[in-house]
């Protein structure tokens, strides 16, 4: 009887074990999917919008400012800007946060995948 209980508990074990690892894959699945974008608009209008899972640096305003996309944020590393606050500010990665260059009019703009699939429907 204990040891029927035994064969009982491992099998639960396993079975707890299973779902963890499929909940974890999932949890990865849906990260990856739910990665953002990095929207650039200059002037209110849309110039680009780039995968923050891809390195690059991109320019923007006919090279007025840089921005560079690495490990998965969003930095502007270059601008003619006097101010160069948006050179200034920090990385951005998470939906909704943003990058401002008022002088040259630049706003770069994170969004999640989902959404800015869904803007493309509705625009
Ligand atoms: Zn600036």
């Amino acid at each position: 009887m204990r040891k029927h209980l035994k064969a009982k508990d491992i099998i639960l074990i396993i079975l707890i074990l299973v779902v963890a690892a499929g909940a974890w894959l999932l949890h990865e699945v849906l990260k990856d999917t739910g990665s953002g974008v990095a929207v650039i608009r200059v002037d209110g209008v849309i110039e680009g919008t780039y995968p923050l899972t891809e390195d690059r640096e991109i320019s923007i305003n006919g090279g007025s400012n840089t921005l560079r996309i690495r490990n998965g944020s969003a930095k502007m590393i270059d601008a003619d800007c006097p101010d160069q606050l948006c050179v200034n500010q920090r990385a951005v990665s998470a939906d909704n946060e943003s990058i401002i260059c008022l002088p040259n009019r630049v706003i770069v703009e994170i969004q999640s995948r989902q959404e800015s699939e869904y803007d493309a429907v509705t625009n």
